[in-house]
């Protein structure tokens, strides 16, 4: 195996292992705890313990490895020194279905691997969200594991193990599959597709590409505040009068949770993934979007901010350089970014008169 099909295999393995452990706390939400992070944003005991397993399974693979998680083990350690174990030894036990013998301390440890920051020399790195999508996991929906490794601020790696999304082209998107489906892609390779499941088999699977006549389809986000709804319609509904008549229509969003819509659309179930900033100070996240961006691009749809930039990830933790997201088959993308174009026009217009 090369350098980079070791590692894609290594995190392939690593986010397997993990959807096995968000799959337990999943359907025995009652019996776990869940708290708010300090910015109001949920997060879960699967969520420490997907870290761990995938700090831990990637360094048993590849040795040392310098990661950007999105958790890390502070307010664990916190609430042990309070006496507070409830949350903690949840954790564990859980970290245990993958890591059998493990210790606090050593779960403690492995998350903290995630909590570097990106280095500023260019040196490579992973970055993880163990749950993306925390709020679609703790209502029984949609939610991903994604792991990406990027070199030079580039991706250039991505897993994105989506474990409830059932697999292929026309999986049901709402219904929880017990095998959910896992994307891998590298930059110079195609996309592949396997079961969220260790061991699972991976074969390349490709997106059929759009055909104008059969409509246009798109997904966005559940949660209003991720992304802007009305925004979202105003482009749809520009884009529906500037279609050819006999031309199938342009579908209503179908709303899911997490990077599982990058899955989508890179599989050529939906057209376009939308993401439309509701706040002018947000930035995204880069663990939000490596992996699902470089799973998409490799299936040959194009991947950019509303602007039409192309995301860059080379400055620190966030997309600082771009707003929201557009990935669509390059037609359908064109299409959006002449809409938004528009959108932009008649705003500016109805500010001035
Ligand atoms: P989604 O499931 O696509 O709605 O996105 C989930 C992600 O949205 C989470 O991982 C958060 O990091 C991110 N998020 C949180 N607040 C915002 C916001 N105001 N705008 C856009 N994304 C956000
Ligand atoms: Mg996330």
């Amino acid at each position: 195996m090369t350098g980079h099909e070791e590692m894609l295999d290594a995190a392939r393995h690593a986010v397997a292992c993990a959807s096995t452990v968000t799959r337990t706390v999943q359907h025995r939400l009652d019996d776990f705890k869940s708290l708010l992070k300090p910015d109001d944003s949920p997060v879960s005991v699967a969520d420490f313990a997907a870290q761990a397993i995938v700090a831990h399974k990637l360094g048993e693979r590849l040795g040392p490895i310098a990661m950007v998680g999105e958790e890390s083990a502070t307010e664990l350690q916190a609430m042990l020194s309070r006496g507070e174990s409830t949350i903690p030894a949840q954790v564990l036990d859980v970290v245990r279905l993958e890591w059998p013998g493990a210790t606090m301390d050593q779960v403690l440890e492995a998350i903290d691997v995630g909590k570097d920051e990106p280095p500023h020399n260019e040196a490579p790195y992973w970055t993880l969200d163990p749950i993306d999508g925390t709020k679609g996991f703790l209502r029984g929906q949609q939610y991903a594991i994604s792991l990406a490794w990027l070199d030079a601020g580039r991706v250039e790696l991505g897993a994105l193990g989506c474990p409830n999304l059932a697999p292929g082209a026309t999986g049901a998107l709402q219904t929880v599959d017990a095998g959910g489906s896992l994307y891998t892609a590298t930059r110079t390779g195609p996309m592949l597709e396997s079961a969220c499941v260790a061991n699972a088999r991976a074969q390349v699977l490709e997106r059929p590409p759009h055909d104008p006549v059969q409509g246009i389809t798109t997904t966005a986000s559940v949660e209003k505040a991720h992304s802007h709804q009305g925004a979202t319609a105003e482009l749809l509904s520009w884009v529906r009068e500037h279609v050819p008549a006999d031309h199938g229509g342009v579908a209503a969003p179908a709303r899911i949770d997490s990077q599982a819509k990058y899955a989508v659309v890179a599989r050529g179930q939906a057209d376009a993934y939308i993401r439309f900033p509701v706040r002018r100070d947000y930035v995204e996240k880069i663990w939000d979007h490596a992996a699902g961006a470089i799973v998409a691009e490799q299936a040959g749809v194009r991947v950019t901010d509303i602007e039409g930039k192309p995301l860059d990830f080379a400055h620190g933790s966030t997309l600082k350089q771009n707003r929201g997201i557009v990935c669509a088959a390059p037609d359908v993308h064109e299409l959006l970014m002449e809409a938004i174009a528009a959108r932009r026009a008649a705003h500016a217009e109805t500010k001035l008169t």
